[in-house]
């Protein structure tokens, strides 16, 4: 055997091919801001000091929900006070504020700093782009797929129910946009009991979704009432709740929601981190209640234009979830939804970023690249090709590296014919 044919000597040379790899990413990670950073920690820190001082309020008023809720900031004069914005910012948002509504959580407000482009300012305050008249209010005909209550019906085993439309902070990608409307409305007892009625009488019924606007803006009676009407269906396997407060008001994980949440088990929360900013120590913290309670985690985050649409971040934002026992679930193409087009990417930014995922982090870290087809149709995967061509009895197949194989493919035996 020669030095180069040893097998401990190849592998040494592959491990440093491999390394070779991420060593683009690991210069560029740094430059990243993340929230559990020190240097954001501080930041948050400061403007939270600032905000806390500016609303007149105390430590024990912040990490109360209720008090962040009713504070929530939609008054530009008072947005100007808190961070730093231009004259024509101001007149942009009054502009925008005219035909759609704003707010922001204190908390969610306190991760804004000086950056020009930060990604939690991006998706919070109200820019001219939104006045656009491209896109359309409803790409998804939610209308068509509304059978009854306050339920959508996509699929032949699960269904959501759309339950307020009250948020903690208004994205200005909301997909929702249109629900979202001008004033807050939780749904009608007697809307949700029509739902629920419906849920009953089509026991093909599964799997329940709860979301909105943010089912967790609710109060803990009503989204206790609500679980326990949805638990006592025989039918219904699972429930789930869609939720961004662990986003932008993770002070909502209290002991009494989480005395409500844990009755009601197998209920899984998916929730929507968008940049590796949002991710706190509040927000970790307030994941990592849910985790311990064994309420499995997952994240669907869309795609967006100079936020996310990035190899990189998208990497970061996977392994930092990670951390905090969430698992990436979806991450959506951004739909084209009036007001907010100047998110949209194209779908090979989405592509390039599946790319540098697989192989790449853990395939824990990667999630399902998803476009809403039109007219409800469903969501639809999209993956660079790793299945090249095929054969009679063989594919080719590309790994992550790019390296090609003829990889068999026969026709599957009847094992009752073998055995
Ligand atoms: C996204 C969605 C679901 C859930 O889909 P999964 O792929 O199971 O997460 C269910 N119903 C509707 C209407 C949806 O839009
Ligand atoms: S939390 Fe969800 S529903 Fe509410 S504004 Fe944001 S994206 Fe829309």
């Amino acid at each position: 055997m020669t030095q180069e044919e040893n097998p401990r000597n190849i592998a040494i040379e592959r491990a440093d091919e491999l390394k070779k790899k991420i060593e683009e990413y690991l210069v560029i990670k740094d430059s990243i801001p993340r929230g559990l950073s020190n240097l954001q920690q501080e930041k948050i820190q400061q403007k939270k000091e600032k905000i806390l001082s500016i609303l007149n309020a105390r430590e024990k008023d912040w990490n109360d929900w209720k008090w962040q809720i009713k504070n929530k900031i939609w008054d530009v004069e008072l947005l100007s006070k808190i961070i730093d914005l231009k004259d024509f910012e101001i007149e942009n948002i009054k502009k925008v504020q005219q035909r759609y509504r704003w707010a922001i959580s204190p908390y969610y407000l306190s991760l804004i700093d000086d950056d020009k482009f930060n990604p939690v300012k991006l998706q919070s305050v109200p820019v001219l782009a939104e006045m656009s008249q491209y896109g359309c209010m409803d790409p998804m005909s939610e209308e068509y797929t509304n059978p009854a209550g306050a339920i959508t019906r996509r699929y032949p085993d699960r269904l959501i129910i759309n339950v307020t439309n009250v948020c903690s902070s208004y994205c200005r990608h909301c997909q929702r946009r249109r629900n979202i409307g001008t004033t807050d409305l939780h749904q009608t007892r007697s809307v949700l009991v029509e739902s629920i009625e419906y849920i009953k009488n089509n026991p093909e019924i599964r799997d329940v979704l709860i979301t909105g606007g943010d089912p967790l803006t609710l109060p803990d009676s009503e989204i206790d009432w609500l679980l326990h009407e949805i638990h006592a269906i025989p039918s219904v396997e699972l429930i789930r709740i869609g939720t961004r407060v662990l986003v932008n008001m993770p002070q909502r994980i209290t002991e009494e929601l989480l005395n409500v949440l844990k009755k009601y088990s197998p209920l899984y929360i998916n929730t929507q981190f968008n940049h590796p900013l949002e991710i706190t120590k509040e927000s970790k913290e307030a994941c990592e209640k849910l985790a311990n309670i064994g309420i499995p985690l997952g994240n669907q985050a869309v795609l967006l234009n100079g936020i996310n649409n990035d190899k990189y971040i998208m990497r970061l934002l996977n392994q930092e979830l990670l951390k905090c026992k969430v698992r990436p679930y979806y991450i959506f193409h951004a739909k084209y939804v009036m007001g907010t087009t100047h998110f949209n990417t194209s779908v090979d930014d989405g592509i390039e970023i599946m790319e540098y995922l697989r192989g790449y982090t853990s395939g824990m870290a990667i999630p399902t690249y998803v476009i809403n087809a039109p007219n409800g149709y469903g969501k639809t995967p999209i993956l660079p090709q790793y299945l090249i061509s095929r054969g009679k009895d063989y594919i080719k197949i590309r790994t992550w590296e790019g390296r090609c194989f003829d990889y068999p493919n026969h026709s599957t035996k009847d094992l009752k014919s073998i055995l």
